[in-house]
């Protein structure tokens, strides 16, 4: 069975979180994390479905105004958050000294990092996917023993795919996947899990799902729709 991760954004309302939720009774894959608005996180209380925070502060608890801390975070039954996710990085600013700063804070609080790496169209067309990504995980994974760095779950986000529709071949994302693997085993000696992220939708999945080289999907934009949604969780 895959992982599916739904990174929510900051897309549903109110009431349409509500309906998302009605359509969540009786899933069959148990390896479903859903990273919603952290204002809906109490909504998820009596469905079966593992919490991700889309961010965390890279302070601790205390006089920080409109942060939320990964103490915060544990208090609230969380158990995955998004570090490094292009948005962040590109729209707030976030640098690689940030993302491994929050991985850290949420380590010590036991809760898992999903990493998300990848390329800008440009980097591609340059022939820079690898190199970028190397930069991304070292920046990243400074400083840290291998028993931190082993829990940490990587999304391979390409960001010219991210809500495009356009997504790479499977032998372009295998070739990336196995090129991480190869990259934590040398320099880290860890196995760590491997998401692929960027327009994953129900009409993609099954040719996805064809690629061995990863464990999972980070799903935005498809993982706001209920019906849609199920399909993928189905089908993974
Ligand atoms: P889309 O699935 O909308 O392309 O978004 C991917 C993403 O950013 C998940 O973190």
């Amino acid at each position: 069975m895959k992982l599916v991760v739904g990174n929510q954004k900051s897309y549903l309302n109110s009431n349409e979180i509500n309906h998302f939720i009605e359509g969540l009774t009786n899933i069959s894959n148990p390896n479903v994390i859903i990273c919603p608005s952290s204002i809906y996180f109490d909504r998820f209380k009596n469905t079966n479905i593992m919490l991700g925070s889309q961010n965390v502060s890279s302070y601790p608890s205390g006089a920080t105004t409109g942060e939320l801390s990964a103490e915060q975070l544990k208090s609230l039954g969380v158990q995955f958050a998004l570090v490094g996710h292009s948005e962040r990085r590109q729209v707030m600013g976030e640098s690689i000294k940030d993302t491994n700063i929050k991985i850290k804070r949420l380590l010590d609080n036991r809760i898992v990092p999903i990493l998300c790496v990848g390329e800008t169209k440009e980097e591609r067309d340059n022939d820079k996917t690898k190199e970028i990504i190397l930069d991304e995980i070292i920046g990243a994974f400074e400083g840290f023993s291998t028993d931190f760095i082993e829990k940490i779950i990587i999304a391979y986000e390409p960001i010219w795919s991210i809500g495009t529709g356009n997504i790479p071949n499977n032998d372009e994302i295998e070739e990336v996947a196995k090129y991480l693997r190869d990259v934590i085993r040398d320099r880290y000696n860890t196995s760590n899990i491997i998401l692929y992220g960027g327009s994953v939708n129900k009409d993609n999945i099954d040719y996805l799902n064809k690629i061995n080289m990863i464990d999972g999907y980070l799903i935005g934009g498809a993982s706001t729709k209920i019906d849609g949604f199920l399909d993928i969780i189905n089908k993974c």
